[in-house]
């Protein structure tokens, strides 16, 4: 009598819901505990909480929490009522969620893990499939998303991120403020960016302060046909200039290194990235290596200046300077006879506005920019997602700042 008593307060359950048995197949590494409804118990539907007669009953199991070193499973005769508006409807059991096969203290634990270790650590500590630990995430996720009530945000960052293999994208919507991410849609299309700007709805992106973003011509055209004033908030951020242009020095160096290695001069060979780096950032013997090339009459030493001077015109306080600045920039990068330095000058001036909102503004993708660096990490962790759907469900489980334990907790005792 006791030791049902016992197994019930463990497990927190109230009446209807008691103990009928526990059985201890320790050999097999086991301990089953049987529930049952009291059998002069009401019943009522899930549904509509009417009174309805017993229908009859199925066995289900779940997966609990370990007992010591034993796997431990719930196992009920869960009923079902005939209830006259609902048809024959199988009742909730306090302990799980309608679908699962874990109860929610179970299903608790294996956030907890996802939360600090790699897919694979998480399937191999607890004993599972890889498929029952995905499936877990999709419901935490989808839990989250349901339960998401955030208030509008002010301040967006989209950015896309390779996934996989190196041409397939999905693209992030990002809140600047609160440092989560909003949403994740497939590829780097304006179909996928229109798709976030829909979950959004209409009201939330007419109140979007800024949209900051690459210069990528699928994604400015969404925000065009979705946020109001567009041209006003979109924000064209430095770090994304910058990439433009350290691409474009790439290029620079890579068609003169080829000119110089027919001639015999090795003097560009293994410096890709002497012209990439921060030259703050230099060691004092890469700064020695890198200072003759840098002046001298190299095209590629051109082309560096000009980046160079680009990172410098951020932070105006007034527009009207900085306009002025940009546009001696661009009258530099322009006459430069420098091809690939040219067509980025040519894309900063057709999207003049975002520039210059950007180079007045301080609301800049710096955190897009770190939260990107997670994904990244979430990606490693997983050693290659072998679909999208995983990879976006584990973007939202680490990233969107959801919700994601299951209601059943509440019901049985309180998270520890
Ligand atoms: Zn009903």
């Amino acid at each position: 009598m006791k030791e049902r008593r016992v197994w019930g307060d463990l497990l927190g359950l109230a009446p209807p819901w008691r103990v009928r048995d526990v059985e201890y197949a320790l050999d097999e590494g086991e301990v089953r505990i049987f529930v049952e409804v009291e059998s002069r118990a009401k019943l009522r539907c899930p549904t509509c909480d009417r009174e309805c007669a017993g229908y009859d009953a199925r066995e289900r199991r779940w997966r609990h929490l370990d007992t010591m070193q034993y796997r431990t499973i719930v196992i009920a005769r869960v009923p079902r009522v005939d209830c006259p508006e609902h048809g024959v409807v199988q009742l909730g059991v306090p302990w799980a969620e309608a679908s699962s096969r874990f109860t929610a203290r179970f299903e608790a634990l294996v956030i907890d893990w996802l939360l600090e270790a790699s897919f694979a650590a998480a399937a191999r500590q607890l004993r599972l499939s890889w498929d029952e630990v995905a499936g877990i995430q999709d419901r935490a996720v989808r839990r989250g998303l349901a339960r998401r009530d955030r208030k509008p945000p002010k301040r967006v960052g989209v950015d896309e991120t390779s996934f996989q293999r190196r041409h397939e994208y999905v693209t992030t919507v990002n809140d600047l403020d609160a440092a989560v991410v909003l949403y994740v849609a497939d590829d780097r299309k304006q179909a996928s960016l229109d798709a976030c700007y829909a979950g959004l709805g209409a009201e939330a992106c007419a109140g979007l302060e800024a949209v900051v973003m690459d210069l990528w011509a699928p994604y400015i055209a969404s925000t065009r046909e979705h946020v109001p004033e567009a041209e006003a908030k979109i924000v064209f951020d430095k770090f994304h200039v910058a990439k433009h242009l350290g691409e474009a020095v790439d290029r620079v160096r890579r068609q003169e290194n080829r000119e110089l290695r027919a001639e015999g001069d090795e003097r560009l060979v293994k410096t890709k990235y002497l012209w990439l780096w921060n030259p703050d950032r230099m060691s004092r013997e890469q700064w020695r290596e890198f200072a003759p090339l840098r002046s001298s009459r190299l095209r590629v030493a051109r082309a560096w200046a000009i980046k160079e001077a680009a990172m410098l015109l951020w932070g105006y306080a007034k527009r009207g300077w900085a306009e002025r600045m940009w546009k001696r920039w661009y009258g530099w990068a322009i006459r430069s006879r420098l091809e690939p330095v040219k067509r980025v000058a040519r894309m900063i001036q057709k999207h003049w506005e975002g520039v210059l909102n950007a180079a007045t503004s301080n609301v800049t993708n710096a955190l897009s920019e770190g939260l990107k660096s997670k994904i990244q990490w979430i990606k490693r962790k997983a050693c290659g997602y072998r679909n999208r759907e995983r990879f976006r469900n584990a973007i939202y489980f680490h990233l969107g700042g959801l919700d994601l334990y299951p209601d059943a907790l509440d019901a049985t005792h309180t998270k520890a």
